[in-house]
């Protein structure tokens, strides 16, 4: 069972490593998305994980641990921002999926880009 679900993160981590560096678009972004899919994107929890803070809050909202998804999606600012960008009846979908998943949703559907909500 274990070995089963770590040979289905390795496949996963593959096809987003895949998705983003095929992905057409500017440099700085496609290296972010590298950067999130590898989880080595600064934020409070990876400083903690490393011994250069104690604290993992974050620091827009101080109520939350400073994780990339909070950081990016999750947090109050974050999702004013989603809010705007995302479809009506995408919004639970969107804000249920983990990391990887939301990465590929966010790629496939370009938001941001073109697909803006008046
Ligand atoms: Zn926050």
């Amino acid at each position: 069972m274990m070995r089963a679900l770590i040979l289905w993160l390795g496949t996963m981590l593959k096809m987003v490593f895949k998705l983003v560096w095929k992905w057409r678009g500017h440099e700085t972004i496609r290296i972010l998305l590298w950067k999130i899919t590898t989880k080595v994107l600064i934020t409070n929890l990876f400083r903690r994980h490393r011994h250069l803070t104690q604290d993992d809050l974050c620091p827009i909202c101080g109520l939350e641990v400073e994780s990339i998804l909070h950081a990016l999606r999750d947090c109050d600012d974050a999702q004013c921002l989603w809010r705007s960008l995302v479809p009506c009846g995408l919004g639970s979908e969107f804000n249920n999926l983990d990391l990887e998943h939301w990465i590929i949703w966010n790629m496939k559907n370009s938001l941001g880009s073109f697909d803006l909500k008046d």
